[in-house]
């Protein structure tokens, strides 16, 4: 079920400045909240009183929404370093390396939400795979105090090239063999605050269920209370005490965790993401940024610290059947009858491009006929360590990279993709040239100075509405039955319909 809900993109972003001192030559202190996965417009002061407050009270940026919807290390990608992903190479949560990477399991398509894959990353492009600046770095170098805190990935993102030197960084990993280590001064002073130097589990939280037993029914609290007590107990204080002004990053898994393990819809749609476990994930940010605020104002930082809050991308219900993909009717151990199995872009396009498919998270193993491939990611050609196409699957959508680079591949391929019922937008390599039915990559910010390889096709998985309910938007003018209504309409590249 980890893949079964997929994100989408919308978001919320708003600023409190609780002093009008923006004459003022003073620095002030930021504070990056992320409720990740968050739906900007399921927040109300019943559901989220504490960011309902704060937009309310402070600036609404009303036009928001993520650069690609759906994927947490992307969107991290850009908040971190202000760039779009046509330069970050953050082009999703799994990514083509074209190397095999040892920390994820000696693959090609590593999934890169983990410490120790983002240090060989890292390593692999020169020190740097962003190959950009991020905020926390440039922060710190102008003097100011600077924390990650939150979930593991993005995190350690906001300033990934220090590994915890400088910048705090707190994170699922603390304290674990793949973590970043914590400075003497921390442990110090979590001790000294009677708090674990190692991060509380999610328990419950992480249980994914699969498509016979269902996933959790609790948000993911007591991991965040840890957190949110390290940031309000420790680091606060200890950034007070320092008299410097500072940076600090509060990634909330929640409600995105909740979200993605919800045990509230069985092989079902409804309730989906909007079941009590993803209600309680939101409340749950929604208390970690309240306890947040209590900390600013004991500690008499509240009039010299600005709060924004943005969520990385919104999130949807997947729905897993198709009446046209030939994976669908195959039987598997796993998957319900009639449902696309893990992998079924790789299996359909091995499929229609008569290409031998390989699993490069199982030691390139070729994937028997009523199998699929582990993680779903997949590797196609005669020869798996020299593919010519590599599927890196991710959710709402899935990379394709063609490293040879051939146009017919890649008009045979999109030819196949446009067969099926579950494709949406495709957006093509300009490099590749115009093929009908698709969209140039630059038009997305997808085209730029990345280090890791830039995919060819980006397939954009369809939506629809399974409701009319909210309240339509006019800029909405897609192939969406029905009724335009919001959700369905922001599950689209948004720069893609304007
Ligand atoms: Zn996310």
């Amino acid at each position: 079920m980890h893949r079964s809900i997929v994100l989408l993109s919308a978001s919320l972003i708003t600023l409190t400045a609780n002093a009008a001192s923006a004459q003022n030559a003073t620095p002030r202190n930021l504070i990056l909240f992320v409720p990740d996965g968050l739906r900007g417009r399921i927040v109300t002061p019943q559901t989220a009183p504490a960011m309902a407050e704060v937009r309310d009270k402070g600036v609404n940026f009303r036009n928001s929404h993520s650069l690609f919807p759906t994927f947490t290390m992307a969107n991290g990608s850009a908040m971190a370093s202000g760039h779009y992903l046509g330069d970050t190479g953050t082009f999703s949560n799994t990514i083509y390396t074209g190397y095999s990477s040892g920390p994820a399991g000696d693959t090609v398509v590593p999934f890169i939400e983990n410490d120790a894959v983002l240090g060989d990353i890292d390593e692999h492009f020169s020190g740097d795979y962003l190959n950009e600046e991020t905020i926390l770095k440039m922060a710190r170098a102008k003097g100011f105090s600077t924390a990650a805190i939150g979930k593991l990935g993005p995190t350690l993102l906001f300033d990934h090239t220090d590994r915890g030197k400088n910048t705090i960084v707190i994170d699922d990993s603390t304290g674990g063999k793949t973590g970043v280590p914590l400075s003497d001064e921390m442990k110090e002073a979590l001790t000294k605050a009677n708090l674990p130097l190692v991060t509380t589990p999610r328990g419950d939280n992480s249980k994914a269920g699969d498509a016979k037993t269902p996933g959790t029914t609790s948000a993911n609290v007591a991991q965040q209370a840890y957190m949110a007590d390290v940031a309000a107990k420790v680091v606060l204080p200890m950034f007070k005490a320092r008299n410097k002004p500072f940076v600090l990053v509060f990634w909330s898994r929640d409600p995105d965790g909740s979200q993605h393990n919800t045990g509230d819809s069985l092989n079902t749609i409804t309730p989906g993401i909007n079941g009590p476990t993803s209600m309680a994930g939101i409340r749950n940010a929604d208390n970690n940024l309240a306890q947040l605020r209590k900390a600013l104002d004991e500690l008499g930082l509240a009039a010299s610290t600005n709060i924004m809050i943005s969520s990385d991308h919104g999130f949807s219900t997947i729905s897993k059947e198709s009446k046209t993909s030939p994976s669908a009717k195959i039987s598997y151990d796993d998957t319900p009858k009639d449902f696309l199995p893990m992998g079924f872009l790789a299996i359909d396009l091995a499929k229609a491009l008569n290409l031998p498919l390989f699993d490069p998270n199982n030691k390139n193993a070729a994937v028997a006929d009523n199998a699929h491939p582990r993680a779903g990611n997949g590797v196609l050609g005669k020869d798996p360590t020299k593919p010519d196409l590599v599927v890196a699957t991710n959710g709402g959508s899935d990379l394709i990279y063609i490293p040879g680079k051939d146009r017919k591949l890649a008009d045979r391929t999109i030819k196949a993709l446009l067969e099926q019922d579950y494709v949406s937008g495709l957006f093509v390599d300009d490099e590749l040239g115009n093929f009908p039915g698709t969209l140039p990559m630059s038009q997305l910010g997808l085209k730029g100075k990345a280090v890791t390889p830039h995919p060819q096709i980006v397939v954009n998985f369809r939506s629809w509405s399974s409701g009319c309910e909210s309240r339509p938007i006019a800029r909405c003018r897609l192939r969406i039955p029905s009724c335009a209504r919001a959700r369905a309409c922001m599950a689209v590249f948004p720069a893609a319909i304007r």
